[in-house]
Parts: C-alpha cells; structure tokens; sequence
C-alpha cells in the first residue's frame, strides 16, 4: 500500500498528529518535500513532540523513516531535533533514520539570505519563515547546492565548498552589501553537524525500491497544504517546493510507483500562517475566539495564525489538486463552542459569485468571502468515537464538506491524543 498524506489548504491541517496516528498500518514513512520551515505537533504517550525535518513515524521505533531527495535538510537543525527525541526517551539509530544521498544540504548562508531578501522586501515581504528554504531550493535548481551524498566524499568536498561560497559571496557581499561567506566556516560547520550524520546516508532509491518489491507499506508524508505549492498555490505567498501528492514518488526516491491512496487533510476551519490573501478571515472577536479555542499559533515560528471559517472554494480547489481519495477532518471539536458554524460558501469577485479559486494574486486580493452559518454542534464533542457518538448537527457538517469538496471523509479527529478520532467508513 503506497499512501501519501497531504494539506489540502493552508497547511498546519494537522498532518502531523493523522500521520502519526496512520503511520502504525505503515513500515516505512517518508518526506518528500521542504525542510524545517513548518513544523507537525504530535502529543503521544511519550509526550509532546515538534518535528520539523522527521518524519511522524520516528515516534515509532518499528518504522523505518526517511528524509527522501526532494527534501532540503539544515543539519544544525536535524542535529537539535534528533537530540529533542532521543531526551524524550525514543533512540535514533541508522535504519530507523534514513537520510537520502540525494537530499539538498541547507547551509547557514541560505537563512541568511532568507533574512536579507525579507528586510529588503519591508512592508512587501512574502512571509518567509526566514529558514532558508527558497535560497536553497534556488541553488539546487542552479546547480550549485550540496547534496547530503557529498558528506560521503570528504575528499573533493572542501574544493566543492571553495567553488559555490565564492560563486555565492557574489550575492552575499557584493548584492546585498554582507560580511563575506567563509569557505573555512561552512567546512567547520559541515564538520560539527553533518560528520556525525553520515552512518545515516543511503542511497533511498533503492531502499524504497526493494521495500516496494517486498510489499512493505509505504507513507509519503507532506509538509505545508496544496495552496501553497510553488506551481498551484498562492504565488508568491507559496512555498518553495511542490507540495502535491503527484510529487511523492519522485521527491521520495521511486518516480515510477503509483500511490494508492491520497488522504487529505482539512481542518474543520481555517487557518493561514504570514502574509498573503486569505479570503476567509475572520477578524474582532469572532476570530479572536476561533484561534484560542483553536490553539492556533505557529508550530516552528510561535507566530499566532489567521483564521477563518471553513473555506469551501479554497478548501474544493487544494483537495482536487492533490487528488485526495478520502479526507480527514481534523480539529472539529474545537467548533464545539459555536452555536452557529460560519462556512466560506463562495467568493464575491467585481460584484459576481464566483465559485473557483483564481490563479491570480489580483483576483484573490480582491476576492471577498460570502460567508453562511450552520447550526452548532451543541455540546462537545471531544468524547465521541464513534459516528453514531456524533450530534446529528455534526453529522450534518461532515456530511456538508463531503458534498462541497466532493470527497469522502474517511477520519474525523475530535482530538489532539492519539485515540481521539472516528473512523467514518
Ligand atoms: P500540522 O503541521 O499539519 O501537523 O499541524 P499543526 O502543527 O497546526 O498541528 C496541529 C495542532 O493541533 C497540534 O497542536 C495538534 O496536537 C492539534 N490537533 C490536531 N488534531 C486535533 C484535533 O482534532 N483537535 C484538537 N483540539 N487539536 C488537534
């Protein structure tokens, strides 16, 4: 079973705590894309964790995880984050954590240009979580980035480094007026924090291949959501890399398979870290409300989210470009204190319903949303789990976004814990 699970929207749908519920049916779960510019909160019996590059499977000692080569990878902070799970109790060793060869190294320039682009940018900035992740990315596609593979070749490495840091101080020193990039400085920090990941390194094509071969299960796990892949998302409000389930056996190392299932992530509402139109917002203390009982603060960044109601048009356009077969509903308890429910229904664009989600920025600036209510739930629902547990009013809802978004919701998670869910069918 070759499965991926991905955002339907803004991201933050709360990938994390279904992946990590799911991936136990799984032997091997792998990322496929971005890096450690969000972040997936799971709560199980160990604890809470924040992981930003592993996979949600590394709770799990049994399963085999994998950072695949679509992925851009800062070592400094894998180095934190391995050491944040293994305090917590779950040892990380090769086998358990695979890296692939062909990974982008994200190196510490990349943040930095990051930073120095978004402050050039000032009040027109994109929103960047700063991390590096569109610089790295622009290098591999300009040839001039390291792959995790080049730690395996020592050797020739320190002439590589020689190579791009010169190319790239033509940005850093002479573009944006910097202190220089040192050569000697990237080699010391390669040294302290990638050395120790080379048992690590492996070529994943063919892991995944004999995996495949062997009838193993295989998770492709997603970071972000749909709007904002590089191509089909909010450009330039976007990510950097493809955030589409069509990319998970490329970005993970197997081009050719074919998944099975696509399981998108909705959340029951909406949310939207930084900058960008976001036609659903709600604002005053409406929305004020919906992010406190929502928890909805940023995972890698503390930064508080927008939010909004559930956003049919957004939420119908994410869900047809990642192809989902079925959906999980997440967070729907937290609508439990709201006697009525604000749905997105459409958008109002130069005074017409439209119903599609437009490409351009323009289009979306202006957008404003058409907004309906449904009945509340009534009481709270986190207790449930079972369908027939559930309010009719909360029936009614799941069945109303199935109907909107044309898609089966297979989960309704009610629940941060890892049993807090309800299998519909
Ligand atoms: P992700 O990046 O897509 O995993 O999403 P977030 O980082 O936004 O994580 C979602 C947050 O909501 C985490 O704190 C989860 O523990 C929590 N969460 C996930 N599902 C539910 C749910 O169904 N109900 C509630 N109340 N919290 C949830």
């Amino acid at each position: 079973m070759l499965t991926s699970i991905v955002g339907t929207n803004w991201g933050d749908e709360g990938k994390g705590r279904m992946v990590d519920l799911l991936s136990s049916d799984y032997d091997v779960v792998v990322r496929y894309q971005g890096g450690n510019n969000a972040g997936h909160t799971v709560v199980n019996d160990k604890g809470k964790f924040i992981l930003n590059l592993l996979p949600s499977g590394i709770l799990r000692p049994e399963t085999a995880n994998i950072l695949g080569p679509g992925m851009v990878v800062d070592l400094a902070h894998l180095t934190k984050e391995v050491a944040s799970i293994v305090k917590g109790g779950i040892p990380i060793e090769p086998g358990h954590l695979i890296l692939s060869t062909r990974a982008v190294i994200c190196l510490p320039y990349h943040p930095l240009l990051d930073q120095l682009e978004e402050d050039r940018l000032g009040d027109k900035k994109f929103g960047s979580t700063r991390r590096g992740i569109s610089p790295v990315y622009a290098d591999k596609y300009m040839k001039k980035a390291l792959r995790m593979g080049d730690l395996l070749h020592w050797d020739s490495l320190k002439e590589k480094v020689a190579d791009i840091v010169e190319w790239k101080n033509l940005t850093v020193e002479k573009g944006y007026g910097h202190e220089p990039v040192s050569a000697e400085a990237i080699m010391a920090w390669l040294e302290e924090y990638g050395l120790p990941f080379v048992p690590f390194v492996k070529d994943t094509t063919a892991y995944l291949d004999e995996a495949i071969k062997a009838c193993k299960s295989v998770m492709f796990e997603a970071q972000l959501g749909a709007l904002r892949d590089i191509d089909y998302g909010i450009v330039p409000y976007t990510s950097a890399s493809t955030t589409l389930a069509s990319y998970a056996p490329i970005g993970a190392g197997v081009p050719y398979a074919k998944l099975d299932e696509v399981i998108g992530i909705m959340k029951a509402y909406s949310s939207c870290v930084g900058e960008g139109p976001f036609t659903c917002e709600l604002f005053g203390e409406e929305g004020d409300a919906l992010r406190e009982a929502g928890g909805e603060y940023g995972a890698a960044t503390g930064r508080p989210r927008r939010v909004g109601g559930f956003d049919v048009v957004a939420s119908r356009y994410g869900s047809r470009m990642q192809g989902s077969t079925c959906l999980a509903l997440t967070k729907m308890d937290v609508l439990s204190y709201m006697e009525k429910i604000p749905v997105c229904v459409a958008y109002e664009l130069n005074g017409e319903r439209i119903d599609y989600f437009p490409s351009a920025i323009d289009d979306l600036n202006a957008a404003k949303p058409i907004y309906e209510y449904l009945p509340g739930f009534n009481c709270d629902i986190s207790g449930c789990r079972k369908a027939e547990d559930l309010p009719a009013e909360a029936l009614n809802y799941v069945r109303y976004i199935e109907d909107a978004v044309g898609c089966p919701v297979k989960y309704v998670s009610v629940g941060p814990e890892r049993d807090a869910y309800i299998t519909m069918f």
